[in-house]
């Protein structure tokens, strides 16, 4: 179609530019072969522009599926992603964080600045010092616990606990298991201190306050509270990590549905994922009111 209206254009022009040469005097059809030609091409614009606009339209129902088909995945709560190239996250602006190239899920971020917000028009700072944290980057921290060549508590793991169930266990205290940590997701993040005594005493106790106050009417939970009756498994508590429950929520229904310890894998003594039940203890073990 846009072949034949280009080559009847060509003829057209062709045939004006003759018939303008031999009739050179002759102004009233000179003038009438002006007005064609800018009926013409005003058409032929207009029918450019609809196209621009319909590919336009294409381009983002692609976008649209594309981001629906990716949230959420297996490889997605397992962090087998780039944040810095997925389309639903962003960079956290330093005035956020303690340092450059933390980033977060969009929603979960905007939701973020209201709290950050909030908090400061009550002398509250919360600063985020980390935030997600894909797969590659939490196999670099486990393996070097692992393998011995960062010390725990001093000590060289490797010669320490033989055993590796044991040994994923001390490890457990303060890391995740690649794979199954919610920093994989961009929904949780930690907040000013990775120490308890920190949100004891002084400006750090304010933070927490404030925060057990007033975090859940911005949608934001502490995921791992004192273990008890209603968490008896899994991490200690953490009063720095935090959690946008209403993305965060999809994730742990997916987790609970899709994933298991057998996925668990592609890194030094994972074989201690199944041994340990580290989805169900771990993922799954989570304060009841972030769920
Ligand atoms: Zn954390």
């Amino acid at each position: 179609m846009g072949v034949r209206i280009l080559t009847s254009v060509i003829h057209i022009k062709f045939f004006i530019n003759r018939e303008i040469r031999a009739n050179d005097a002759d102004l009233p059809i000179k003038l009438i072969y002006f007005f064609m030609k800018q009926m013409i091409f005003g058409l032929l614009g207009l029918a450019f522009l609809a196209c621009g606009a319909a590919s336009e339209k294409q381009q983002e129902g692609k976008m649209l599926t594309s981001m629906q088909s990716d949230f959420p995945t297996v490889d997605y709560i397992m962090g087998k992603f780039d944040p810095a190239k997925h389309p639903d996250f962003t960079v956290i602006p330093t005035i956020y964080a303690d340092r450059e190239g933390l980033y977060l899920r969009k929603d979960v971020f905007e939701a973020y600045k209201q709290l950050h917000a909030a908090a400061k028009a009550d002398g509250v700072n919360l600063v985020i010092i980390s935030a997600t944290r894909p797969f590659n980057y939490q196999k670099g921290i486990w393996e070097a616990k692992w393998n011995g060549s960062r010390l725990v508590e001093g000590k060289d793991l490797s010669r320490a606990i033989p055993d590796p169930r044991a040994r994923a266990l001390k490890i457990l205290e303060y890391s995740s298991m690649p794979g199954t940590s919610r920093h994989h997701w961009g929904t949780d993040f930690d907040l000013n201190e990775l120490e308890d005594a920190y949100f004891q005493s002084g400006a750090g106790k304010k933070v927490y306050e404030w925060l057990t106050a007033h975090a859940s009417e911005y949608g934001f939970c502490q995921v791992y509270t004192a273990k008890g009756p209603d968490r008896p498994e899994g991490y200690n508590e953490e009063k720095w990590h935090w959690t946008y429950v209403p993305v965060a929520k999809q994730l742990t229904d997916f987790a609970q549905a899709n994933l298991t310890d057998d996925m668990i894998s592609g890194f030094q003594g994972a074989e201690a994922a199944k041994a340990i039940g580290v989805v169900g203890k771990y993922v799954l073990g989570i304060n009841p009111d972030c769920r």
